[in-house]
């Protein structure tokens, strides 16, 4: 089955300008978190959760200016009634990183908002390592009630309901490499 690309729903330099948007939002509160001078040693980790979010996370920790730790988390999407091998195979992950997590500002990163389990799973799974705060951004949030109601902290866009594609979002593993994020039609 062959794809070709529908519709462009967000283009490069829209995503360019939004992503440093939300950047800028994080880095005043990651200030108001660990403010200088403080006698404490504050640290920040971000946590992408991968394959989705290599290219959002790339693109936003660079407008991030402050100290900090990067740790992805990989996370395949098994289908269905996955999530018992989900949480295990982060549980894995984040117990090697363990101590980055103790005490830390955790900042999740993922690349959308779909049914919310995937962040769900990864906020629990990270407060059990006892970090200091833990929040989230997510690149994308699809207009469906189960992702709207999910609390989430930084949204960079809402989409309609549509499967997408681009700045690493795939199908079956392609069209990661994309700069924009498109809908696919079969051909
Ligand atoms: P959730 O756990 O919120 O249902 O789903 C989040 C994960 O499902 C994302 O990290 C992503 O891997 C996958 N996903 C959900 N919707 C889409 C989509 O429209 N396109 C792509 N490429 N992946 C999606
Ligand atoms: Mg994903």
């Amino acid at each position: 089955m062959a794809h070709d690309i529908d519709k462009t729903l967000l283009t490069r330099k829209q995503i360019e300008l939004r992503v440093k948007e939300v950047a800028a939002q994080i880095h005043a509160r990651l200030r108001e978190l660990t403010p200088a001078g403080g006698k404490e040693d504050p640290r920040v980790t971000i946590v992408p959760i991968m394959t989705g979010s290599m290219i959002f996370a790339s693109d936003l920790i660079r407008d991030l200016p402050v100290r900090m730790r990067v740790r992805i988390v990989a996370i395949s999407s098994y289908p269905g009634t996955a999530t018992k091998s989900k949480g295990a195979l982060m549980q894995t992950e984040l117990a090697a990183v363990a101590e980055d997590l103790l005490g830390s500002h955790v900042l999740i990163l993922d690349d959308i908002l779909d049914s919310g389990q995937t962040l769900d799973l990864a906020i629990k799974s990270i407060k059990a390592y006892g970090p200091a705060s833990v929040e989230t951004c997510v690149f994308l949030r699809k207009d469906r009630p189960e992702a709207q109601a999910f609390p989430v902290d930084y949204v960079c866009f809402d989409i309609p309901d549509e499967f997408v594609v681009g700045y690493g979002l795939d199908y079956d593993g392609y069209y990661r490499n994309l700069p924009d994020v498109v809908t696919l039609r079969e051909v």
